[in-house]
């Protein structure tokens, strides 16, 4: 596998199992919104590398990672302690399923997201070449608990005033977060693969229902809601795209249950 050396320019600790870091991106580092990339520390002088999404836009010129602290975890056990100043190691291949390319022309994107999951999206939404295409990028995170809505007040409040996004994201996007495990008053409480069957949800928004011809799905979150995600477009009659055979909807499991 091989990798670059980068130095970590920002950290922010979101909650205690939360947080996200910017590191300097090489020249040479081209990727497409919605991909994924090895990641991770030298460990007893070896390389420990795991999969992460990019959370930047691939136009920035520094790269973003949203991760999780697994107590434990042998990565991210070591990265949470992240300074600015440290190195981490950065895979030169970045790939991945979630891209536009994978999917048919469509009027409507959904980006589907539970907990880390998001990162891909927060990519997504800040690519002028999505933005432009569809009509309406729908972005949902479902989180068990508030403090996880990491992005939140950057997604609401930050972007849409970016100097080159902002008009097309006031526009455009429609941010849903959904939590599972706490309540508050005008919040939406729910999993995400109940809300959609339900036409409440979809009117509460301005939204019309999932239609297979106007819209274009993207899904990731944890294994068992994108498997139960999948298997409901499926029965719908949903194709899953890929570079081969672009379809109505992509999936990337946020991680891997081992
Ligand atoms: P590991 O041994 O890798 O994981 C231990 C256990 O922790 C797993 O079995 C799982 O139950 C749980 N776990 C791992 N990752 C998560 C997670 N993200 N959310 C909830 N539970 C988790 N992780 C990120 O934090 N951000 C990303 O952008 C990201 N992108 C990924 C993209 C792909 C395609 C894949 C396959 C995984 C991605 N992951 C991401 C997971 C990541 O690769 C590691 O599993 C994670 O960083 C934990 O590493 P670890 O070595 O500490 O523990």
């Amino acid at each position: 596998m091989s990798y670059t050396t980068e130095k970590v320019l920002s950290v922010t600790h979101w909650n205690e199992r939360l947080f996200s870091f910017t590191c300097t991106r090489p020249q040479s580092f081209r990727f497409t919104s919605g991909m994924f990339v090895m990641i991770g520390l030298m460990v007893d002088e070896k390389p420990l590398l795991r999969a992460y999404s990019v959370a930047s836009p691939s136009w920035d010129k520094t790269l973003e990672f949203y991760s999780i602290y697994v107590e434990n975890g042998p990565l991210t056990s070591r990265l949470n302690k992240i300074q600015v100043g440290d190195e981490v190691l950065l895979g030169t291949k970045p790939v991945g399923t979630l891209l536009m390319n994978n999917l048919l022309p469509g009027k409507n994107l959904w980006c589907l997201a539970t907990g880390t999951g998001l990162a891909p999206f927060m990519s997504v939404i800040r690519d002028p070449d999505i933005l432009e295409d569809y009509d309406k990028i729908i972005v949902t995170h479902t989180n068990r608990y508030h403090s996880e809505f990491a992005y939140q007040d950057y997604i609401k409040n930050e972007l849409p005033n970016h100097e080159y996004l902002g008009e097309l994201v006031r526009e455009k996007l429609v941010y849903i977060p959904t939590v599972t495990r706490e309540s508050r008053p005008k919040f939406v409480n729910g999993r995400i693969t109940e809300l959609l069957k339900q036409p409440d949800f979809y009117r509460l928004y301005g939204l019309e229902q999932l239609n297979i011809h106007r819209d274009r799905v993207m899904i990731c979150g944890n294994p068992e809601m994108v498997h139960e995600l999948s298997d409901w477009f499926e029965n719908k009659g949903y194709k899953m795209g890929s570079a081969s055979s672009p379809g109505h909807f992509v999936i990337e499991n946020a991680f891997v249950d081992r």
